[in-house]
């Protein structure tokens, strides 16, 4: 099965389904990974403040498969920001992963009380030119973070990952993002299991209609909204059923239907107020 690719700004692309590896405990990481790359999933996303990137790593060496055929992203944690520390991060990042390069570094929050967010996209950007980084982004920006680090660097970057679910659908950023050439990234896009996402009847009722699980109609949902989506699982089983998500289109009308479910409810924190 293939899985569409998203071009982004700088001309790389990413593979639009992937997988998650948050809360994945440092010693199941391995096995969950291996089974991810079994199923097919050539896109992991993880983060220095998972603490398992190692057992990623072990995951990828192992597999054998191609370098060039994965796109793994990890993500510079608030403590890091900086010039000199980000540096020093990318570094034992990668050398946790056992990689030359990420495909995908991301600043993890803006954590505004540091004040460093717009140093640390400096320092993205020469950790990109340094050949460490393939792309460059940046995660739980809200539109004025970005615009921020826009005007003050020479680059836009590639992507933001936020928090959005059918609850949670952030329109106005999806939109802005669309404007800036910004690829939009879904975290928590089953809603993390923090709200009885599957049993909305927006969503049971597709499921009926085309043979799948609910969590199969809302990844369809993120999907054909363009959006670059990564759940979560420690479990073989539902990754596989992750994966199988090709085979069904939902409806003008399904989707309208799932897109009115959007009221602002949060499962995590606002970026804004976040340290
Ligand atoms: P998610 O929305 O992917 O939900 C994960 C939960 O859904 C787990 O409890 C899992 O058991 C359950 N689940 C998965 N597949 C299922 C299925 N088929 N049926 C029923 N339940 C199922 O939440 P997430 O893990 O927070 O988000 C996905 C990824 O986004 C993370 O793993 C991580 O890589 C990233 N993330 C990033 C940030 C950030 O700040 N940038 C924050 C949170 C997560």
């Amino acid at each position: 099965m293939t899985v569409p690719t998203i071009s982004l700004n700088d001309g790389n692309q990413i593979p639009q389904l992937g997988f998650g590896v948050f809360l994945v405990e440092p010693d199941e990481a391995e096995r969950v990974v291996t089974d991810a790359l079994e199923v097919g999933y050539r896109h992991i996303d993880t983060a220095a403040i998972y603490k398992n990137e190692e057992g990623v790593g072990r995951a990828i060496a192992a597999s054998g498969i191609p370098r060039d055929e994965l796109f793994v992203t990890t993500k510079l944690w608030n403590e890091d920001q900086g010039t000199e520390s980000a540096h020093a991060a990318i570094d034992r990042s990668l050398e946790r992963l056992g990689l030359d390069y990420v495909d995908l570094y991301l600043i993890h929050w803006p954590s505004p009380t540091r004040g460093k967010y717009v140093e640390s996209w400096k320092a993205m950007e020469q950790i990109k030119a340094a050949g460490k980084a393939r792309s460059i982004g940046v995660s739980n920006f809200h539109q004025h973070h970005l615009d921020e680090v826009i005007e003050a660097s020479d680059t836009v970057p590639a992507i933001d990952q936020i928090e959005l679910h059918p609850k949670f659908a952030q329109t106005q950023l999806r939109s802005y993002g669309k404007d800036k050439g910004i690829a939009i990234e879904a975290w928590g896009p089953l809603g993390q299991g923090k709200y009885p996402l599957f049993e909305l009847p927006e969503i049971t009722s597709a499921a009926e209609a085309h043979g799948v699980t609910p969590a199969q109609v809302v990844i369809r949902w993120h999907l054909q909204h363009g959006i670059i989506v990564f759940p979560k699982t420690n479990s073989r089983e539902r990754a596989q059923q992750n994966f199988d998500v090709f085979g069904f289109e939902l409806t003008d009308a399904e989707m309208s239907a799932i897109d009115g479910l959007d009221d602002g409810t949060r499962v995590g924190a606002d970026p804004d107020t976040a340290t």
